[in-house]
């Protein structure tokens, strides 16, 4: 069985507490939140729509981000409507980016080189990792 964990708090000291509309609902014992297993599947979605967002706010274009999140295009441009997510006014430069294992990350980040002048983030990917570089503040 798995462990549930509060939408909410993350806690997983959960109890059970009654039936809501065929759903098993559930109580927080830490912060009295209910909650019902649909939540908890929404909240996997939210995950999704942070990360599309963010990959949108680094440049990427909705094909792009179908291809590596593995959500639709048409979706993610309904993202972006519905949080009203606005790119900055020039923002028309393109990010280069790429997708490591963890040990091909930490032979990457040896070299100092790659770090500096590129204003990088990374982000997680299933169990890789994005990294992005914005090439753009480099000369
Ligand atoms: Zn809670």
């Amino acid at each position: 069985m798995e462990v549930l964990a509060c939408p909410k708090c993350q806690n997983k000291q959960v109890v059970k507490s009654g039936v809501i509309k065929d759903r098993q609902r559930y109580l927080c014992k830490k912060c009295n939140y209910y909650f019902t297993v649909n939540k908890i599947g929404k909240k996997i979605d939210d995950y999704y729509v942070t990360k599309a967002l963010q990959l949108y706010l680094e440049g990427l274009s909705f094909r792009e981000i179908e291809r590596i999140l593995g959500v639709s295009h048409v979706t993610v441009s309904n993202w972006v409507k519905e949080y009203n997510i606005k790119k900055t006014a020039h923002a028309d430069y393109h990010p280069k980016y790429k997708i490591f294992n963890h040990l091909e990350l930490v032979e990457y980040l040896k070299n100092k080189d790659q770090l500096s002048g590129a204003g990088m983030i990374i982000t997680e990917l299933g169990d890789k990792f994005m990294l992005i570089k914005w090439e753009r503040f480099k000369d």
